[in-house]
C-alpha cells in the first residue's frame, strides 16, 4: 500500500554484474514477509489515515541496516568477508520511507581487515554501497538538505550515509573531510568497544571524550556531519553534547529507566541532548528496547520506550531509528557472539527476559508503517505523528548539515 508511493522498477543489487562469474552468489533472505510479523489491525478509516500521513508528511528512519543477509545464517560470516553486501531495494520501497539513515560498518564489514573499523574496510563498504545505489533509480544518496524533501516529492528514497563509528584514523582528522567527500552525513563518535576518540558503552572504564575526540567533534561541526552518540559511553555522550556547537543525535537507543542495559540511555543523557535541541531515535533491534513490563520484545515494548521519552523531554525530541535489517537478526547476533567472540555488553546483569525469534511488528525496515499504525491507534494527532516520523529529525539535519 505505502509501496505504491515509491517508484520501484524491480532492480536487484549488482544485477549489472554476472553472478557466479564476477562474484560468489549467496541465497539471500526474503525481504518482505520472511516471517509472520503482525500488521497492527486498524479500521478502514484508520488505515486510510495512515496512508494519508505517508502522502502528506516527510518520513525518516534515523537508523536502519539496508543489507539483505543470507537465508542460511551459517553463511553470514563468509558473505560479509566477501565485502559485497546486497541492498534490499524491494523492502526499502515497501517501507514507504522518504529518508533512511543507512547504517554502514557496524562491525560487520570485514572485507579488507579483521578490524571492523579499519579505514580500508569502511572505505570499501561505502564505495561498494554507492556503486550499487548509482545503478538504480529508487534510492539516491542524500548530500544536501534540499535532497530530503525532494525524495518525498519525487516518490524516491533519500539514503543518508551513516557510519555507526568514526573509523580508526588516529590523529589524521583530514580523513573526516574525506568521509564527507564520500557522502557521510551522520557519524558515531565511537562504537561500543571505544576508540581513540571516546569510551564506548562496552568499556569497563568510562573515560568520556578524549582530547582527540574534542577535535573530532569540532571538525564534524565545521564540515556539517551530524554527530551520533548511540554507542558512546554515558560520560562521552554528555561530553559530546556539551562540546558540540550543534544539536546531536542518538540515532538508535531507548530509555535505561525502563530497561537496565548499557545500550539504553540514562535520563540525564536524554535530557541534556534535548536541552541542546537534539533528537533520539527509538530502537527496535532484537532484545534491545525491552521493558520490565514487556519482557517479550515486540512493537509494544518499543513504543513503551517512545512514550516514556516523550514524557521525559517532550515530543519535539523523539524519532524512530528501528535498527532493523533484512534477514534473521537474532541468528546474526548469535553468529557474532560465537564466531567473532564479540562479548555482549548488553546482557550483563540484565533481568530475565524471553528470547524471541524476531521482533513482532518491527521485523525489518519495510515494517516502519506499523509505527504510524500504532500512533494512529493510540490517538496521536497528525501534528504529533508528523514530528516523530520526520520533522524532528529533519530539524536536526537542517541545523547540522552545511547546505
Ligand atoms: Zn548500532
Amino acid at each position: 500500500m505505502t509501496s505504491k508511493r515509491k517508484k520501484y522498477d524491480g532492480y536487484q543489487s549488482f544485477s549489472y554484474l554476472e553472478a557466479g562469474k564476477d562474484y560468489r552468489e549467496f541465497k539471500l533472505a526474503k525481504q518482505v514477509g520472511r516471517v509472520n510479523s503482525t500488521i497492527i489491525p486498524l479500521s478502514k478509516t484508520e488505515e486510510e489515515r495512515v496512508q494519508e500521513i505517508f502522502e502528506k508528511y516527510l518520513t525518516i528512519s534515523t537508523h536502519d541496516h539496508l543489507e539483505v543477509f543470507p537465508e542460511d545464517p551459517s553463511e553470514t560470516v563468509e558473505y560479509l568477508r566477501r565485502g559485497r553486501l546486497f541492498t534490499g531495494y524491494e523492502g526499502i520501497a515497501a517501507s514507504g520511507l522518504d529518508v533512511i539513515f543507512a547504517a554502514l560498518s557496524d562491525g560487520v564489514a570485514l572485507a579488507k581487515s579483521p578490524d571492523a573499523w579499519a579505514w580500508e574496510n569502511v572505505v570499501h563498504q561505502i564505495g561498494m554501497f554507492i556503486s550499487d545505489v548509482d545503478h538504480q533509480d529508487l534510492a539516491f544518496i542524500a548530500k544536501r538538505v534540499d535532497d530530503i524533501p525532494k525524495a518525498h516529492e519525487e516518490g524516491k528514497t533519500a539514503i543518508v550515509i551513516h557510519l555507526e563509528s568514526t573509523p580508526h584514523i588516529g590523529t589524521e582528522l583530514d580523513k573526516v573531510d574525506v568521509l564527507y567527500g564520500f557522502g557521510v552525513r551522520v557519524m558515531g563518535i565511537t562504537y561500543s568497544e571505544g576508540n581513540e576518540f571516546a569510551s564506548g558503552i562496552a568499556n569497563k572504564h568510562d573515560g568520556g571524550l578524549s582530547d582527540q575526540g574534542y577535535n573530532l567533534v569540532e571538525r564534524m561541526n565545521k564540515l556539517g556531519i551530524a554527530i551520533d552518540i548511540s554507542h558512546s559511553s554515558d560520560k562521552a555522550s554528555l561530553d559530546v553534547i556539551e562540546a558540540s556547537k550543534k544539536p546531536v543525535f542518538i540515532t538508535h537507543a531507548g530509555a535505561r529507566a525502563l530497561w537496565p542495559s548499557r545500550r539504553m540511555k540514562p535520563d540525564n543523557v536524554i535530557q541534556s541532548l534535548a536541552e541542546k535541541g537534539g533528537v533520539i531515535g527509538v530502537e527496535a533491534a532484537p532484545h534491545t528496547t525491552l521493558t520490565y513490563n514487556n519482557r517479550r520484545h515486540s512493537i509494544e515494548s518499543v513504543m513503551e520506550h517512545f512514550e516514556y521519552i516523550v514524557k521525559l523531554v517532550g515530543i519535539n525530541h523523539v524519532a524512530f531509528g528501528p535498527d532493523t535489517l533484512f534477514g534473521d537478526h537474532v541468528a546474526l547476533h548469535h553468529t557474532f557472539a560465537k564466531e567473532l567472540s564479540i562479548t555482549s555488553a548488553f546482557r550483563d546483569n540484565l533481568p530475565e527476559f524471553q528470547e524471541v525469534p524476531f521482533v513482532d511488528g518491527l521485523e525489518n525496515p519495510s515494517e516502519y508503517p506499523n509505527i504510524v499504525r500504532w500512533l494512529v491507534k493510540h490517538g496521536y494527532s497528525d501534528q504529533e505523528i508528523a514530528k516523530v516520523v520526520g520533522e524532528n529529525a529533519f530539524r536536526v539535519i537542517k541545523q547540522t548539515w552545511f547546505k
